[in-house]
C-alpha cells in the first residue's frame, strides 16, 4: 500500500531533501503540493515533477493525501497540523513544532486523540554517526557518562539568509534552528533528558530585528551530567562535533552535525582509540522510512511529536535563560496533557 503525500510549503528544505526521501520509499508517492502563492505552487510543482500545485491547506487536505509534511515558516506550523489532524492526515512536521510548547503540546495531543501519527523532523537522530554514539555510550563503552559539549556554529547560506534572521514573528533565530536539533541529539546520544539551561545569545552582525545569530548553551541532565552547545549563523569555519566524555573514555566526533552522512567518530579510552564504524544512509530517507513504518503500525518516528515538544520546551528555556540573565528549569508537561 503507498502512502500519498501531500507538501505543505514549496520550501528549500523539501526540494534539498524530503521530495528525494519520500520518492526513494518502495511506498512513497507526493500527490500535490502547496504554497500561499498560486503561481508559486505552480512553479514548484513543475520544477519537481509533483502532479498537482494548490493554494490553500483545504484544497490539500481535501485530496486523497495519507500524509503530510509541513515545511512552513514556524508561525505556521501550528494551525497547519492541527487542520491535517483533523483532516485525518498523518503529520510529519518540520522542527520546531510550534513558536511555544504548550502549542507544541496541543498538537500531540490532538494526534493522540484522532490516533493520527505526528512526527518531528529531527534529522540528526538518523545520522549513523549519532546512533554509533547512542548505542556506545548505552553499551557502558564509556563508563558512566560524566559531560558533553556539541559544536554546531555554522555559516547560513546565502539562500537561507531569510526570514530565519528577520522575522521573529515567523520563529527565526539560531536558538528556533539549531538549538532544537542540539537538545534533540543530545537526549538522544545520551538516553538522558535536560532540565535546566543557562544560555547567552548573541547578534554578531547578521540577524537583524533583535534575533539572535549566535548561542552557547550550558545544560544540566537528569544523571547529572552537564553539556554545552554552541549554535551560530556566523561562523564560516568552525566546523562541527560532538563529544561525550565518561568516566571510563570518550566518545569524539567530528563532522556530524550536518544534514548530510558522514563524519568520524573516535572512542578514546584506556586500551587507546577506536574508530566507529555506522552506516552513511541518508539521513532523511531513514527519518521517512521510520515515518512509514510508524503509520503502518511498526513502531514510531524516528522522533515523535513528544520529542518535539522536549526540544521546543528546551530551546524556549535557552531564551528564558538569555532575556532574564538567569538558569531556567526545562519542563516539558508531558505529564500534564489533556
Ligand atoms: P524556506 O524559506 O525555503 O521556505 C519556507 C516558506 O517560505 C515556504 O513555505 C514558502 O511559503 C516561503 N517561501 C519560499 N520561497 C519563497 C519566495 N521566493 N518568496 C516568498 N516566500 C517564499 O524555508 P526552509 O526550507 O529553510 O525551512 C522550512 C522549515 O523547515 C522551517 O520550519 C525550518 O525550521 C525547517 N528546516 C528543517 C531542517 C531539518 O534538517 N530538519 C533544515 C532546514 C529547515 P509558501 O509555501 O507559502 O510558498
Amino acid at each position: 500500500m503507498s502512502v500519498k503525500w501531500g507538501l505543505i510549503g514549496a520550501s528549500a528544505i523539501a526540494r534539498q531533501f524530503m521530495i528525494n526521501a519520500i520518492r526513494a520509499q518502495a511506498d512513497g508517492k507526493i500527490a500535490a503540493v502547496m504554497s500561499s502563492s498560486p503561481e508559486r505552487a505552480q512553479a514548484y510543482a513543475v520544477e519537481n515533477n509533483i502532479p498537482l500545485a494548490v493554494s490553500t491547506l483545504d484544497e490539500l487536505l481535501g485530496e486523497d493525501v495519507d500524509a503530510v509534511y509541513i515545511s512552513t515558516t514556524n508561525e505556521l506550523h501550528l494551525e497547519q497540523a492541527l487542520a491535517a489532524i483533523e483532516a485525518g492526515k498523518h503529520v510529519l512536521c518540520e522542527k520546531p513544532l510550534a513558536l511555544a510548547s504548550a502549542d507544541a503540546r496541543r498538537m500531540v495531543a490532538a494526534a493522540r486523540d484522532a490516533g493520527i501519527v505526528l512526527g518531528t523532523n529531527h534529522h540528526l537522530r538518523n545520522a549513523g554517526a549519532h546512533r554509533a554514539m547512542r548505542e556506545a555510550v548505552a553499551a557502558g563503552r564509556i563508563g558512566r557518562p560524566i559531560a558533553a559539549r556539541v559544536f554546531h556554529s555554522v555559516y547560513l547560506p546565502e539562500n537561507l539568509q531569510g526570514w530565519r534572521i528577520t522575522k521573529p514573528e515567523a520563529g527565526g533565530g539560531v536558538v528556533l534552528d539549531i538549538t532544537v536539533h542540539d537538545a534533540d541529539t543530545l537526549r538522544f546520544v545520551l538516553g538522558d533528558d535536560p532540565v535546566e539551561v543557562s544560555a547567552f545569545t548573541q547578534a554578531a552582525g547578521m540577524a537583524g530585528g533583535g534575533l539572535e545569530d549566535g548561542a552557547m548553551c550550558i545544560w544540566r541532565f537528569k544523571s547529572g551530567l552537564i553539556a554545552q552547545s554552541h549554535e551560530g549563523f556566523t561562523t564560516k569555519f568552525a566546523g562541527t562535533g560532538f563529544e561525550v566524555h565518561g568516566s571510563q573514555g570518550s566518545l569524539i566526533a567530528s563532522d556530524v552535525m550536518t544534514q548530510r552522512p558522514g563524519g568520524l567518530v573516535l572512542l578514546r579510552t584506556a586500551e587507546g582509540e577506536e574508530q566507529l564504524s555506522f552506516d552513511h544512509e541518508d539521513l532523511y530517507v531513514r527519518s521517512v522510512r521510520q515515518f512509514h513504518a510508524a503509520i503502518h503500525g511498526g513502531g514510531q518516528p524516528a522522533a515523535t511529536g513528544e520529542d518535539g515538544v522536549w526540544s521546543l520546551a528546551s530551546a524556549e528555556a535557552a531564551l528564558q535563560s538569555a532575556n532574564s540573565g538567569k538558569a531556567v528549569k526545562i519542563d516539558p508537561k508531558l505529564g500534564s496533557m489533556k
